[in-house]
């Protein structure tokens, strides 16, 4: 059992999650340190308030976010749903952009992400049943545990950054890769690393397989889909630097609030019970199973959501700096919005289409369209880098020079206001705006949504790669088609040739 029986209310409030991470603390640790409580932490409260505010949300927009659970009656997240008709499906895309666009799509891990993937594995439970009946049961189980508990979870699917030449069973320490240490009649015992869990403040990790990087035979001790509880004995979650430096929303408007955070996650020797085990040792099922499960598809689904909230809030912010500083007459920053607006407009076409050519899979569940989504993903990671970069061409020096809060009331206000208004706003209007741009274009908390967005669906080199084989015989169809006008070109070349050498 992996959410207490107590706890499986339904829906929660921002307050519950603040209680849970209290009582019982993910394993994080900071700087060498075990953190005890990241709703007080400096590094993680503002990122922790603002997972709080979306689950309050989730109550104030209920009619999109919530529905009747099916087997309690109790409301809960409607991203844990199975749809049964398009319709669900495009609800559940509804329900995904309110917390998407409270956050301006700069929280990609936002729960519902992993709730699509485990709602997935739920709908495709035959397909898990097929290797052991009881993986199947524990898929539907697990996901209606975490419904009815409403609990978070983060990710980890790839092993770490060792050695890219081979696959985690020829790294140097067999141990290094998290990999199944020993078997005992009531689970196995998992040793070694694996990244990267975002979001690890989560209530649960869901540690699958890669759904890019397909293990050999060989990685046998390393293919292993399951759950355990983020406070479970022997998980460390190791996390990077925090991005919120401690000032306030003015200062830091994004870093302050949508610090999501990073973590390598080490499970020293953790015990995982048969019962929290969906996959285990069975590399081709392991390698099939994001895929056919449907739950490549249900995280895509949110993340164009998440790219269109994106789109928008950097179109926004970059129309409003070139309207601050009067610059919208000349051509180059025209193309520059037209840019950005074709980007926000490419991605709702995509969302559009996978809604509405939703077909329902082999298990019954309504799947949005995978192409669009499969063009989405590969198309993001290029798009994002070159939005950012039109926001720092914009706005220029602009966006270093801009003074803190502190300054504003400090003894060179009267300097700040002068200096630093603009064509159509005061300082006390222009400077939070720059600020804004600094946090999304410059700061290191931009710098590491562009590394999200390049890399948090996989390497975007290897996706394309898959993209290629996956679709191979349409791109051959399309070849054979130029092939055809290409030898008509010539037929009809050395015919007429041919023809006015015979009229010679
Ligand atoms: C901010 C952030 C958040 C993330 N969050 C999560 C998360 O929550 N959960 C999770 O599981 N993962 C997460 N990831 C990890 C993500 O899945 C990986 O970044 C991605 O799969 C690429 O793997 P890698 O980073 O180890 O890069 P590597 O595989 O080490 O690649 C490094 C470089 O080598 C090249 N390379 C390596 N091997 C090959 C090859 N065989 N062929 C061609 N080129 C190759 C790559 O193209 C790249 O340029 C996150 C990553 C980032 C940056």
């Amino acid at each position: 059992m992996l959410t207490p029986r107590e706890s499986r209310r339904g829906a929660r409030h921002g307050s519950d999650v603040l209680a849970r991470l209290r009582e019982r603390p993910p394993a994080l640790w900071y700087r060498g340190e075990p953190v005890t409580d990241a709703t007080t932490h400096a590094g993680f409260r503002g990122g922790v308030a603002t997972l709080a505010a979306l689950y309050d949300l989730q109550w104030r927009e209920s009619d999109t976010c919530l529905f009747d659970s099916p087997t309690s009656g109790h409301k809960v997240a409607r991203s844990l749903q199975l749809p049964s008709t398009p319709a669900e499906l495009a609800a559940i895309g509804r329900a995904m952009e309110v917390w998407a666009k409270h956050t301006h799509g700069m929280m990609g891990r936002v729960p519902d992400y992993l709730n699509r993937a485990l709602s997935a594995y739920a709908g495709g439970a035959a397909f898990l049943a097929a290797a052991e009946p009881r993986f199947g049961a524990n898929a539907v189980r697990l996901h209606e545990e975490i419904r009815e508990a409403d609990w978070s979870l983060t990710h980890s699917l790839i092993p770490p950054q060792a050695n890219r030449s081979v696959g985690p069973a020829q790294q140097a320490d067999p141990y290094l890769a998290a990999r199944v240490k020993q078997e005992t009649d009531s689970g196995f015992v998992v040793r070694g690393c694996r990244m990267l869990a975002t979001l690890p403040i989560a209530d649960a990790i869901l540690v699958l397989p890669s759904t890019l990087l397909k293990a050999t035979p060989d990685d046998a001790p390393y293919a292993f889909g399951f759950v355990v509880a983020t406070d479970a004995p022997g998980l460390k979650l190791i996390c990077r630097e925090s991005l919120d430096y401690g000032g306030s929303h003015f200062d830091h408007p994004l870093g302050s609030r949508f610090e999501e955070m990073d973590a390598v996650v080490v499970f020293d020797d953790v015990h995982v019970p048969w019962e929290n085990v969906l996959l285990y040792r069975d590399v081709e099922r392991c390698n099939a199973a994001n895929l056919r499960t449907g739950a490549v598809a249900g995280m895509a689904h949110q993340v164009v959501i998440k790219n269109i909230a994106k789109c928008e809030f950097v179109l926004g912010l970059a129309a409003l700096l070139v309207d601050t500083i009067a610059a919208e007459g000349f051509q180059h920053i025209q193309e520059k919005l037209a840019e950005l607006w074709v980007n926000l407009e490419t991605m709702r076409a995509l969302l559009r289409v996978a809604e509405v050519d939703a077909t329902r899979d082999e298990w019954g569940v309504v799947q949005p369209a995978w192409n669009p989504l499969d063009a989405a993903r590969n198309l993001f990671p290029r798009l994002y880098p070159r939005m950012i970069e039109i926001l720092q061409q914009i706005g220029a020096s602009g966006l270093v020079a801009m003074p803190t809060e502190g300054e504003l009331r400090g003894p060179l206000a009267d300097d700040i206001r002068r200096y630093y208004q603009a064509a159509r706003a005061d300082a006390l209007e222009r400077i939070p705006l720059f600020r804004l741009a600094w946090d999304t274009a410059v700061s290191a908390f931009a710098g590491r949504q562009v590394l999200y967005e390049r890399f948090f669906f996989g390497d975007p080199v290897r996706m394309a790669g898959a993209l290629v084989a996956a679709h191979d015989a349409e791109i051959r169809a399309y070849a054979e088609r130029v092939r055809e006008l290409v030898r008509d070109l010539r037929d009809e070349a050395f015919a007429s040739a041919e023809s006015s050498t015979r009229q010679l």
